[in-house]
């Protein structure tokens, strides 16, 4: 029994089963309405989680004010050190939490340990980051002045997250926020609180094991109302949002309207080029991979196969051929390689997607449809499909968060499958299939593809910790995680400071009395 073996992952996680939503720590509020989490894998409730009220809301934010003005002065190796600490219960708690997420979510056992694995990775990487936060130096033009420019920290992130990475990019925001010395609020997306609940868990023991304030690490629950009571508030500087494009939208402007920093990571509608110099194995890998990994679900997820059309009908057949051997069913049981949609919602949208492509003009490859019977009883297992279609179908411009694959031709010179994979209004991942040295670098070129990400030789799908993370156009153009994106949470500043008696001018300005 599913249920049971999950009982025991919440006991390991310290969550019960009835949890309160709103959290500045060790402390938990639960004054708001409860809502539900239920599992996608078989359609059971697994816990009640109260709504965060506008009230709780003021207190989280009070706590988080108080408490980044002793954060911020503890020095950055040692917040290091924390998320070190952090990052120890991680590794302990791997399993538990990695099967939470599956089962919360519906993606497959191995996915939810990989996106723990996601989250240890970036603690890492921010406990080095702890020691390199660091700025220029520059000659100043004045004599006896020493110029240089430092970077402090913003004060409170507001982190609203997607139900597709439940804890990853949680993680991913606030080991960073953390070393760069902010304090954070998170808003889970409402599909998956209860990932959210056992995070907060796992960093309040730590932070409270060390003495430390209320309000480094806070949790606020709810849907976009809840999210709205952080947009619109000015005391968060930044907030940094995961989600839909038409969220992003929304999000950006409210933002903006206060002139408040976002970090914005939207939809996506990615393509692999697949040239005649490819290799036929690895490219039904990455494809096959990219778009039916995790249901289709991840921003990254491969909704287009550009090919070009002197091998298009191997391909097609090839990987037609291997959609014919896609196990579908519950995630948790490792032979199976396509869990669950997140709900019926999801289901609903995939349905109308299928149907508008044979509307507008698509043809079925392989059939979708939504799967019967006892094991499938949450009514959110679909069977991956694929139609042929054309690029500028208003429905192969949408994002649809489903295991649909478009396949499409082009002709003549790789430039021409540039055009069309940069031919949508979203620009997250990209890849090109060759082995040809100059298709690859035409396609990594100025004139290639306008992505936030582009792979050759590797799918669209998943990508590193190490490198920064986002897409341009309606994908909101933020970058997460690796190289340098820790810049955005933190503020800049410059010094110049002057060793001499005397006060000369920048410009050489003269100004006696
Ligand atoms: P969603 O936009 O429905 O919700 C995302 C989050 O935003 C939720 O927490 C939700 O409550 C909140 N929200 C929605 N409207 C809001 C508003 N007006 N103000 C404040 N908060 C608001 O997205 P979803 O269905 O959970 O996730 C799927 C989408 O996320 C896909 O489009 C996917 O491509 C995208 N995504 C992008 C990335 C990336 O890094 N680019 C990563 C994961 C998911």
């Amino acid at each position: 029994n599913l249920n049971n073996a999950i009982e025991d992952k919440l006991k390991a996680l310290e969550i019960a089963t009835n949890n309160a939503g709103t959290s500045t720590g060790t402390q938990w509020y639960n004054s708001g309405a409860s809502f539900v989490s239920s599992s996608p894998v078989d359609g059971a409730v697994i816990s009640n989680v109260n709504e965060t009220t506008s009230e709780e809301y003021d207190q989280v934010v009070i706590k988080a004010q108080q408490a980044f003005k002793e954060w911020r002065t503890m020095p950055a190796p040692l917040r290091g050190d924390i998320v070190r600490q952090f990052n120890d219960e991680l590794r302990r708690l791997k399993e538990p939490l990695g099967k939470l997420v599956s089962y919360e979510m519906g993606k497959s056992l191995q996915e939810g340990l990989g996106e723990v694995q996601e989250m240890i990775d970036i603690c890492d990487f921010a406990v080095g980051l702890s020691r390199q936060l660091h700025g220029l130096t520059m000659h100043s033009e004045r004599p006896g002045h020493r110029m240089y420019e430092q970077y402090h920290p913003l004060g409170i992130v507001g982190i609203i997250s997607a139900f597709n990475f439940p804890v990853a990019v949680w993680a991913w925001n606030s080991a960073l926020a953390w070393v760069c010395g902010d304090v954070t609020i998170w808003k889970p997306s409402e599909k998956t609180p209860l990932t959210g609940i056992a995070c907060q868990k796992i960093a309040a023991r730590i932070f409270a094991k060390n003495n430390l304030p209320e309000g480094i690490s806070c949790l606020i629950n709810g849907d976009y109302k809840v999210g709205e009571l952080m947009t619109k508030d000015e005391r968060v500087p930044l907030i940094s949002a995961t989600g839909s494009t038409r969220m992003g939208k929304q999000v950006a402007q409210t933002v903006a309207g206060r002139l408040g920093k976002s970090l914005l990571e939207l939809g996506g509608n990615n393509a692999i080029i697949v040239t005649p110099d490819s290799d036929l194995n690895m490219t039904v890998i990455g494809a096959v991979f990219g778009a039916v990994g995790t249901a289709g679900q991840r921003c990254t997820s491969t909704r287009r196969l550009i090919i070009h059309e002197s091998i298009y009908e191997v391909v097609k057949e090839s990987i037609v051929r291997a959609y014919n051997q896609l196990r579908i069913g519950n995630p948790l049981d490792e032979n199976n390689h396509v869990g669950p949609l997140i709900d019926k919602e999801a289901v609903k949208m995939y349905l109308d997607a299928l149907e508008k492509v044979e509307a507008q003009g698509g043809k079925i490859l392989v059939e979708g449809g939504v799967l019967e019977g006892e094991l499938y009883k949450s009514g959110c297992y679909v069977k991956p499909a694929i139609a042929e279609a054309e690029n500028h179908y208003e429905i192969v411009q949408h994002e649809t968060f489903a295991p649909i694959l478009y396949m499409m031709k082009y002709s003549g010179g790789v430039e021409n499958a540039i055009e069309l994979q940069n031919g949508v209004r979203q620009g997250l991942s990209s890849a090109i299939m060759t082995n040809n040295l100059r298709e690859a670098e035409h396609f990594l070129s100025v004139a290639g593809s306008d992505c936030g990400i582009a792979n050759v030789n590797i799918g669209t799908s998943g990508a590193e910790i190490g490198g920064a993370f986002g897409g341009e156009k309606e994908t909101g153009g933020g970058r997460e995680s690796g190289s340098d994106a820790w810049k955005v949470y933190m503020r800049r500043q410059t010094n110049t400071i002057n060793y001499t008696t005397q006060l000369p001018l920048a410009q050489g300005i003269k100004f006696d009395i």
